[in-house]
């Protein structure tokens, strides 16, 4: 069994990253992040107000997050790409905020992990959902890289688009903040101008060396 945490701020290269190993490592790809974008779009529908907990809550009660092959699934649609867009986006980090919510999506997160372990991606992988990771990998870039990379993912990379990435990360890191604490005995990874597959290959012998190590005492 091999379990990976992977966590860091948004842009810093969490999910291809998390998505690549997982292959690598013939584990499943756990997106922590997806089931909240699927929560806040579960609220958004509901019309409950992403800052009101009991609202978000009630909306939750009534719905079903699933991920499968990748994609997010919310009562059985596909909203995969609904949940990456702008409106779910302005909204997940109040609803992420609320602690209610986070204990309610916890165990549907562990869930992801199979006997044969898993890559778990998020803010908080290394410190709650999977604090027994064999590996934990703290990402980071620079702000301008990260605002770079989200603006390409957007298909638009003028200065302009680059610069409104940049202020909504810079918000989003704020209100993500009291989340974004690395677990103790992270590996910190800066992804500024590294090549994806020399970091993936790097974090693949890490992780096997980490999963053979006898357990401690
Ligand atoms: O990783 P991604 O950018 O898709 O995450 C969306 C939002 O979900 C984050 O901005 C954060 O508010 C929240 N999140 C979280 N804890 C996690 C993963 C994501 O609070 N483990």
């Amino acid at each position: 069994m091999t379990v990976v945490a992977i966590d860091g701020p948004a842009g810093s290269g969490k999910s291809t990253i998390a998505a690549a190993l997982a292959a690598r490592l013939g584990v499943p790809h756990v997106d922590t992040g997806a089931f909240y974008r699927a929560a806040t779009l579960a609220a958004l529908r509901a019309g409950a107000d992403p800052q009101d907990p009991d609202a978000v809550l009630a909306a939750l009660a009534g719905a079903r997050i699933d991920r499968r092959a990748g994609r997010t699934l919310l009562d059985g649609e596909d909203v995969e790409e609904e949940i990456r867009g702008p409106a779910v986006t302005r909204a997940v980090s109040a609803v992420s905020a609320h602690p209610a919510v986070r204990t309610a999506l916890l165990d549907a997160q562990r869930a992801g992990v199979t006997p044969a372990g898993a890559v778990v991606e998020g803010r908080d992988a290394g410190t709650v959902v999977v604090p027994h990771a064999d590996l934990k990998v703290w990402l980071t870039a620079t702000p301008r890289e990260r605002a770079s990379r989200r603006a390409a993912q957007a298909g638009s990379a003028t200065t302009a688009a680059v610069a409104a990435h940049e202020a909504d990360i810079a918000r989003r890191d704020a209100l993500d903040a009291g989340r974004m604490v690395p677990a103790s005995g992270v590996i910190a990874v800066d992804t500024t101008d590294r090549d994806v597959d020399a970091i993936v290959a790097d974090l693949v012998s890490l992780a096997r060396s980490q999963a053979e190590r006898p357990a401690g005492p």
